[in-house]
Protein backbone atom coordinates (compact mmCIF):
# COMPACT_ATOMS: atom_id res chain seq x y z
CA UNK A 1 0.00 0.00 0.00
CA UNK A 2 1.41 3.63 -1.29
CA UNK A 3 1.42 6.68 1.16
CA UNK A 4 -1.41 8.26 -1.11
CA UNK A 5 -3.68 5.86 -0.36
CA UNK A 6 -2.91 5.72 3.11
CA UNK A 7 -4.20 9.51 2.80
CA UNK A 8 -7.86 9.50 1.77
CA UNK A 9 -7.97 12.79 -0.56
CA UNK A 10 -11.99 14.12 -1.46
CA UNK A 11 -13.28 16.15 -3.95
CA UNK A 12 -13.75 19.39 -3.18
CA UNK A 13 -16.99 19.55 -5.11
CA UNK A 14 -18.84 16.67 -4.56
CA UNK A 15 -16.95 14.96 -0.92
CA UNK A 16 -15.82 11.73 -3.39
CA UNK A 17 -13.12 9.64 -2.85
CA UNK A 18 -10.48 10.30 -4.99
CA UNK A 19 -8.71 7.58 -6.40
CA UNK A 20 -4.70 7.49 -6.71
CA UNK A 21 -4.60 7.44 -10.60
CA UNK A 22 -8.19 9.87 -11.24
CA UNK A 23 -7.83 13.01 -9.35
CA UNK A 24 -7.05 16.58 -10.78
CA UNK A 25 -5.47 19.78 -8.82
CA UNK A 26 -6.46 23.27 -8.94
CA UNK A 27 -4.00 25.71 -7.59
CA UNK A 28 -5.31 29.30 -6.99
CA UNK A 29 -3.30 32.18 -5.69
CA UNK A 30 -4.75 36.46 -5.34
CA UNK A 31 -3.72 39.17 -3.82
CA UNK A 32 -4.50 39.65 -0.26
CA UNK A 33 -6.33 42.58 -0.52
CA UNK A 34 -7.62 43.44 3.31
CA UNK A 35 -5.84 46.50 4.85
CA UNK A 36 -4.85 44.66 7.79
CA UNK A 37 -2.93 42.09 5.58
CA UNK A 38 -0.90 45.05 3.40
CA UNK A 39 2.10 44.32 4.73
CA UNK A 40 1.92 40.00 4.68
CA UNK A 41 4.24 39.19 1.83
CA UNK A 42 2.55 36.06 0.65
CA UNK A 43 -0.59 36.07 -1.60
CA UNK A 44 -3.98 33.66 -0.33
CA UNK A 45 -3.39 30.66 -1.68
CA UNK A 46 -5.93 27.15 -2.37
CA UNK A 47 -4.70 24.20 -3.46
CA UNK A 48 -8.03 22.08 -4.64
CA UNK A 49 -8.32 18.60 -5.51
CA UNK A 50 -11.13 17.02 -7.48
CA UNK A 51 -12.80 13.84 -9.37
CA UNK A 52 -12.73 15.22 -12.65
CA UNK A 53 -12.06 18.05 -14.38
CA UNK A 54 -15.82 18.72 -15.08
CA UNK A 55 -16.18 19.08 -11.16
CA UNK A 56 -13.07 21.54 -10.92
CA UNK A 57 -15.09 23.31 -13.40
CA UNK A 58 -18.15 23.81 -11.64
CA UNK A 59 -15.99 24.60 -8.21
CA UNK A 60 -13.93 27.34 -10.28
CA UNK A 61 -17.54 28.43 -11.52
CA UNK A 62 -18.55 29.24 -7.72
CA UNK A 63 -17.35 32.79 -5.91
CA UNK A 64 -13.66 31.48 -4.19
CA UNK A 65 -13.70 31.07 -0.20
CA UNK A 66 -12.93 34.34 2.02
CA UNK A 67 -9.43 34.59 2.19
CA UNK A 68 -7.92 32.82 5.32
CA UNK A 69 -6.91 35.23 7.81
CA UNK A 70 -3.59 35.45 8.47
CA UNK A 71 -2.37 34.91 12.01
CA UNK A 72 0.68 36.96 13.37
CA UNK A 73 3.05 34.61 14.58
CA UNK A 74 4.48 34.44 17.89
CA UNK A 75 6.79 31.84 18.89
CA UNK A 76 6.63 29.52 21.48
CA UNK A 77 8.50 28.93 24.43
CA UNK A 78 9.65 25.86 23.19
CA UNK A 79 10.90 27.73 20.11
CA UNK A 80 12.39 30.33 22.05
CA UNK A 81 14.78 27.91 24.10
CA UNK A 82 15.44 26.28 21.08
CA UNK A 83 16.75 29.57 19.85
CA UNK A 84 18.77 30.10 22.59
CA UNK A 85 20.65 27.05 22.80
CA UNK A 86 20.98 27.14 18.91
CA UNK A 87 22.43 30.84 19.71
CA UNK A 88 24.88 29.63 22.66
CA UNK A 89 26.06 26.43 20.52
CA UNK A 90 26.98 28.93 17.35
CA UNK A 91 28.76 31.28 20.13
CA UNK A 92 30.70 28.09 21.83
CA UNK A 93 31.81 26.91 18.60
CA UNK A 94 33.15 30.03 17.51
CA UNK A 95 34.91 30.79 20.35
CA UNK A 96 36.71 27.40 20.16
CA UNK A 97 37.86 27.60 16.36
CA UNK A 98 39.27 31.29 18.10
CA UNK A 99 41.46 29.22 20.32
CA UNK A 100 42.45 26.55 17.86
CA UNK A 101 43.26 29.33 15.15
CA UNK A 102 45.20 31.44 18.16
CA UNK A 103 47.14 28.68 19.70
CA UNK A 104 47.69 27.33 15.55
CA UNK A 105 49.21 30.63 14.99
CA UNK A 106 51.34 31.22 17.72
CA UNK A 107 52.72 27.27 17.17
CA UNK A 108 53.75 27.73 13.85
CA UNK A 109 55.05 31.35 14.53
CA UNK A 110 56.53 31.45 17.94
CA UNK A 111 57.48 27.74 18.24
ZN1 LIG B 1 -16.23 15.44 -7.58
Amino acid sequence: MSDAQDIESRCDYCGKVVSDRGWIGLEVSRPRVAPEEANYPFPDYLNEIFCSQEHAALWLQQPLPDPEPVKPYVPSWRERLMDVGLVSALVVTVAFAAVGLTLTLRWLLFD
